[in-house]
């Protein structure tokens, strides 16, 4: 059984008083849920001030990127040591930053050996554009992306590493996937792959999100399926009420 994982992904949102402000007021419903594994990714900036609030509760931290060096002449970079001073998750490879940075599957393998070295659970956002999707090569991409992004890394427990499936049209878009779409790419792409990188017991344990405008009124049609084990969510985990709702119909 793996256990679900409600992801929020802050990204170029929220000061330290804000994030404060929203985790206060995720709090009381986020600990009144159990049976779901709970993450919180602000921007850096604010990970040591949400991460003062998070001690002693069961809601995990993430970052949302990193660099590969421990250190260094990296102007702007963060490092893996230093996001695993606050951190246990991070994102990795989400389609934002492979569209506006320069982010390919190789960069997302140096990045999740990286994070694997320090006790960092990755969470390796894969998914195909609109283009790929129009001329039918969802599959091919996304096999693709698990494969170069995952090869040759040190895997050996399915709780060693979280992939989000997102598709790129999705995200922020409002429309998101049919479940049945998503159910298609994990449980006959992804899945497949991470069993053929290491072996079918290991990828049985690796839990699979759905990403792409997940909302309080769409997030249980996707908790049903049996192949999704949970949500990356942008755009409505900045809202407290909303986030909750999602991580409570995946209880
Ligand atoms: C995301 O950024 O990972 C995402 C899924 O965004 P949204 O929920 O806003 O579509």
């Amino acid at each position: 059984m793996r256990t679900p994982l409600i992801a929020g992904n802050w990204k170029l949102n929220k000061t330290v008083a804000e994030a404060q402000q929203l985790v206060s007021d995720l709090l009381p419903g986020l600990e009144s849920i159990s049976g779901v594994e709970k993450l919180l990714c602000p921007p850096f900036t604010a990970l040591m001030a949400v991460a003062e609030l998070l001690k002693g509760k069961d809601i995990g931290l993430g970052g949302q990127n990193l660099y590969w060096e421990a250190s260094g002449a990296y102007t702007g970079e963060i490092s893996p040591t230093m996001l695993a001073e606050f951190c246990q998750y991070v994102i990795i490879g989400h389609s934002e930053r492979r569209a506006y940075f320069g982010e390919t599957d190789q960069t997302v393998n140096q990045k999740v050996g990286a994070a694997l070295a320090h006790n960092l659970t990755p969470v390796v956002c894969v998914g195909e554009t609109l283009e790929e999707k129009e001329a039918e090569r969802a599959a091919e991409v996304v096999s693709r992306q698990v494969k170069d992004g995952l090869s040759g890394t040190k895997i050996s427990s399915g709780d060693d590493l979280v992939v989000a499936y997102e598709p790129v049209w999705a995200i922020g878009t409002g429309r998101a996937a049919t479940p049945d779409d998503a159910v298609v790419i994990i449980r006959n792409v992804i899945r497949p792959t991470l069993a053929g990188l290491f072996g079918e017991g290991v990828s049985q344990g690796v839990r699979v999100l759905y990403g792409g405008s997940v909302k309080p009124g769409n997030a249980a049609d996707f908790f049903s399926l049996e192949d999704v084990d949970g949500a990356l969510i942008g755009g409505a985990s900045l809202n407290a009420n909303d986030f909750v709702a999602i991580a409570q119909a995946a209880a």
